[in-house]
C-alpha cells in the first residue's frame, strides 16, 4: 500500500499541468490553485491557507494517464470524505526572521465557519484512519516542494467534508467559507469560478465569470 500510494502521489507532482475533464467543464488547475489559496493581509505576518477540496485532487490525479484509474478512483473515494487545508501562520521578528506557529497551536486555534454559519473543528490526528495519516505523510513533502521554503512550515488540517451525507463546504454553491487561524480570517467566496462554465453577456457576448449573476457593464441578467 505504502509504495503504491507514494508512486501514485509522486506522479501527481509531475502532472500539475494536466487538465481534468470535469462533468461541468475542464478545470484549469492554475486557476483553481489561485482560487483555493488565501494569504493574510497583515504586513507583519506571513500567513497562508490552502484549501484542498476533492475537486483539487480530481483535477490533479483524476485523468492523469500515467496513473492507474482503479487506484486513482480508490484514492479519490477516500479523499472525498475530507476537506484538507495546508495552513501557515508566522510573524516576522525585528531581525526579519519569521517565526511560525507550531502544529499543535495551529490545530487548537483553527476552525472553519461553514457557509451555513456553523463552526467546524479539524479532526484530531489520533482519530484519523491510518490510511489518511499515510496520505498526508506522502503529500506533505510534495506540497512542501511546490511551495518552497514555506512548505516546510505548513500544518495539515483535516476536516470531515460531509455530515448526514450533505457536503459542508460545497464549492459549487453560493456562499462563503471562512477559516479562522489564531484570530486571523481567511475567506473563500463560493462558488469557485474555476469550476464553473464561463458566462457570456447577452449584449456584447463578453466572457464573464461563471458565478456572476449580472453583467457588470450592462447590468444584463446572465
Ligand atoms: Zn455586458
Amino acid at each position: 500500500m505504502r509504495v503504491t500510494l507514494a508512486v501514485l502521489l509522486l506522479s501527481v507532482s509531475f502532472s500539475l499541468q494536466a487538465q481534468y475533464q470535469k462533468k461541468v467543464k475542464p478545470v484549469e488547475l492554475s486557476e483553481l490553485t489561485d482560487e483555493i489559496q488565501r494569504s493574510g493581509g497583515n504586513p507583519d505576518s506571513i500567513s497562508l491557507s490552502l484549501w484542498l477540496p476533492i475537486e483539487f485532487w480530481e483535477s490533479v490525479i483524476g485523468q492523469n494517464p500515467d496513473i492507474d484509474q482503479a487506484a486513482a478512483n480508490e484514492l479519490l473515494g477516500k479523499l472525498e470524505q475530507y476537506d484538507m487545508f495546508a495552513v501557515l501562520k508566522g510573524s516576522v521578528g525585528a531581525n526579519g526572521t519569521p517565526t511560525y506557529l507550531n502544529e499543535e497551536t495551529i490545530f487548537k486555534k483553527t476552525y472553519l465557519i461553514l457557509p451555513g454559519g456553523n463552526k467546524h473543528k479539524p479532526i484530531e490526528e489520533s482519530k484519523l484512519s491510518a490510511e489518511v495519516v499515510e496520505i498526508i505523510s506522502v503529500m506533505k513533502p510534495i506540497l512542501s516542494n511546490m511551495l518552497g521554503n514555506l512548505g516546510e512550515s505548513m500544518t495539515f488540517l483535516i476536516f470531515e467534508s460531509h455530515q448526514n451525507n450533505k457536503r459542508l463546504a460545497d464549492p459549487y454553491q453560493d456562499g462563503s467559507l471562512k477559516m479562522i487561524v489564531s484570530g486571523e480570517k481567511f475567506e473563500w467566496r463560493l462558488p469557485l469560478n474555476s469550476l464553473l462554465e464561463e458566462k457570456h453577456c447577452p449584449i456584447d457576448k463578453e466572457t464573464l465569470k461563471g458565478s456572476w449573476k449580472f453583467c457588470p457593464h450592462h447590468g444584463a441578467k446572465l
